[in-house]
């Protein structure tokens, strides 16, 4: 079991944000996301889009402006448990909460800040009979990691799917030595324009192949999916044989647990009050896209300020003899120290 001060629940750029106003109060924090990295929406939804509300920032992208929080809160150090929902949250009776999580990481934490966003992202599932067995061994729903793109060297794969996902998952795969097959319902991607152009190269001189379908059915033998029935475009209804299969259909968000967390909803969205973004449950904290209150804007500006009030919050939580003081990160040689640009440190 983890002991923690704070834990932040979702590494969207409010719960970036989140851990550098802990920081400055000199708060450690642990961090957990459903997704492989850090970013939530700016990188899930629109990584190479221009945000132009920034303040200070007349512009960046998406995948920018993470970057640059990973920056920022560097100093602080906060521990990252990625590609794991929080499922559990239970009070206990001495105080503080007992967390547990999808891989079964277990930590006890004095505060949770929940920024979880619209919800835990997770793939859309190709929904066919017989399918879901083959999860983790020849189905995907993730694109391969560079260490595992050899292993399907001579294989036959099929990515199914349409934007940079898909289009770079199947380049990947092409490089690496496998037999590609890419499909979408329809001749058409949205995808980077350097992208597509790659893709239509390959599929010119027969490197990828391509079809525009969707699919209808498996095939399967002593144990194996061996091919996925489909009904093509053009009319004729294929068997595509396949040793792997990637569906990289894009994420949807759920809000899944956060439901069960005994916290006040009000259209899935946790209630807080607006002095610290603390909820009905002392303790717990809610910031960013995730909370309701009167007036709320779902901005990214407002959720950094929603942080700014919640780790004031959640500091009186955890030591409520603390006096708690405003410093200004221009004058204090303590914040200076803590973001290591002191002079002389
Ligand atoms: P999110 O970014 O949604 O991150 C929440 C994270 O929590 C996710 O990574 C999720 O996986 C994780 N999570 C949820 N539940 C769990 C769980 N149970 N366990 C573990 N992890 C969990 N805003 C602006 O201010 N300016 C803009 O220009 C702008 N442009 C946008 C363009 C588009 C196309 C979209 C879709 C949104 C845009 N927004 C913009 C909105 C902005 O992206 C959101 O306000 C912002 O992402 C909210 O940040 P967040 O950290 O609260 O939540």
């Amino acid at each position: 079991m983890i002991a923690t001060d704070a834990l932040v629940i979702g590494a969207g750029p409010v719960g970036l944000f989140q851990v550098f106003e802990l920081g400055l109060l000199g708060i450690p924090a642990h961090v957990i996301d459903s997704l492989p990295e850090p970013g939530g929406q700016c990188i899930e939804l629109y990584p190479d889009k221009p945000i132009y509300d920034i303040p200070g920032t007349p512009v960046c992208t998406g995948r920018e402006l993470v970057a640059r929080l990973m920056t920022q809160i560097s100093p602080f150090k906060p521990t990252f448990h990625l590609g794991q929902q929080v499922n559990v949250i239970e009070p206990q009776p001495e105080g503080g909460f007992a967390v547990e999580t999808s891989s079964g990481t277990r930590l006890l934490a004095k505060t949770i800040i929940v920024a979880a966003g619209v919800g835990s992202f997770q793939p859309r599932r190709l929904k066919l009979d017989g399918l879901g067995v083959f999860e983790g061994t020849q189905l995907h729903y993730r694109a391969p990691g560079a260490d595992a793109l050899v292993t399907y060297r001579h294989r036959r794969v099929l990515v199914i799917g349409d934007d940079d996902a898909a289009l770079e998952a199947a380049l990947a795969l092409e490089r690496a030595g496998a037999q590609v097959t890419l499909m979408h319902r329809r001749d058409e991607f949205k995808a980077a324009a350097v992208t597509i152009a790659a893709i239509q190269a390959l599929r010119a001189n027969g490197r990828v192949a391509f079809i525009a379908a969707q699919a209808t059915g498996i095939e399967q033998r002593d144990g194996r999916l061996v091919a996925l029935q489909v009904a093509a475009a053009d009319g004729t209804t294929p068997s595509i044989a396949l040793d792997a299969l990637f569906v990289l259909t894009g994420l949807s968000p759920k809000l899944g647990p956060i439901a069960d967390w005994g916290l006040a909803l009000e259209r899935k969205q946790i209630v807080v009050e607006t002095a610290s973004f603390e909820t009905g449950t002392p303790g717990i904290f809610a910031v960013g896209d995730v909370n309701s209150y009167p007036g709320k804007k779902k901005l990214i500006l407002c959720g950094f300020h929603e942080a700014a009030l919640a780790a004031f919050g959640a500091a009186a939580r955890i030591d409520p003899d603390r006096p708690l003081h405003l410093e200004y990160t221009t004058t204090s040689p303590r914040l200076q120290r803590a973001l290591g640009v002191a002079t002389g440190s």
